[in-house]
């Protein structure tokens, strides 16, 4: 468009636009084999049980850092992958490293669940589910370690088959998360359809847990129907003491955020687990 309309005059009437528009095209260009190059890597943040006060599993969460523009947040880069028709080739190179990582984490008690997030196009591409099987049986990764984290957005784009295929998950002995659950629309009518094990109650809700009654309210409902369904828990983006708190008072029983840890590289995760993994965690002592 610059080019088109002259040296300057994108810059000149519509920085902004111009700019994300580039970069949107930049990565795009870039990003498929991104992963062959070694520019894509995986973090791990822990998820601690506020029960037993141990970290008990975690989630993985992609990270791509271009050459030359730098980090690039998922957030930006799974939508672009989404729209170019590579996302189930990441989400099978995502899905493939991260077992590989946690098929080797040390553990004192039960083995640590790993957290993968997967996109609604990936689910609606079909492949899920065989993508899975591959996975497990490259890495022997045992299904009951593996948590898919969808979201509602997921559900609602495909319904019927989604159902289907999570059915099938589920049967593999993988488990499933409704992740962000609280943003969605119509959630309460989502759980009684579909088969999962755990709900993450978005970090939103968590951030106002301790201060506006109205976000503590939500939480203790959210806490309620996951008892009574038999789901987790887990609270999203616990970042103070007083957060931690709240999400322990209203009888959640797991937590990740800042407050307890980072996103993790494999060594730094590795190192954290061998002092005292299935010990009391550091970021609990005296919060109790
Ligand atoms: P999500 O699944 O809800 O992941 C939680 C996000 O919250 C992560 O951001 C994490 O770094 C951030 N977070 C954790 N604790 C805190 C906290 O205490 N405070 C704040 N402010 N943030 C916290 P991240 O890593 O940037 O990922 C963003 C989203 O990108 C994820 O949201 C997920 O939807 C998506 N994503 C990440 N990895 C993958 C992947 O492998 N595949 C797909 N399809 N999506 C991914
Ligand atoms: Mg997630
Ligand atoms: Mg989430
Ligand atoms: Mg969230």
């Amino acid at each position: 468009a610059a080019a088109a309309s002259g040296p300057g005059s994108a810059l000149r009437y519509r920085p902004a636009l111009g700019n994300a528009a580039s970069r949107r095209a930049r990565l795009r260009d870039d990003l498929p084999g991104a992963w062959q190059r070694g520019e894509l890597s995986v973090l791990f943040q822990p998820v601690v049980s506020l029960g037993e006060q141990r970290v008990t599993g975690v989630e993985a969460l992609l990270r791509w850092r271009h050459p030359e523009l730098g980090d690039v947040p998922p957030a930006e880069f799974v939508p672009i992958a989404e729209r170019a028709g590579v996302i189930g080739e990441l989400q099978r190179w995502a899905l493939e490293e991260a077992a590989t990582v946690a098929v080797a984490l040390p553990s004192a008690g039960a083995p640590l669940r790993l957290g993968v997030n997967i996109s609604a196009s990936h689910v609606a591409a079909r492949t899920l589910v065989g993508d899975v099987a591959a996975v497990l049986s490259s890495t022997g990764l045992s299904p009951e370690r593996l948590v898919l984290e969808i979201t509602e957005a997921t559900v609602l784009a495909d319904g019927e088959h989604v159902v289907v295929d999570i059915e099938a998950l589920r049967l593999m002995g993988v488990h499933v998360a409704l992740d962000d659950f609280g943003t969605g629309h119509s959630s309460l009518a989502h759980l009684t359809r579909l088969p999962i094990d755990v709900l993450k109650l978005d970090r939103s809700f968590v951030s106002r847990i301790d201060r506006d009654p109205k976000s503590r309210a939500l939480c203790e409902s959210v806490v309620a129907i996951g008892q009574a369904l038999g789901l987790d828990v887990v609270a999203e983006g616990v970042e103070t003491p007083a957060q931690l708190g709240a999400v322990r008072a209203v009888g959640c029983g797991f937590a990740q955020g800042f407050l307890l840890a980072r996103p993790l590289r494999h060594d730094q995760l590795t190192d954290l687990l061998s002092d005292g993994a299935g010990l009391l965690w550091p970021g609990l002592v005296g919060t109790r």
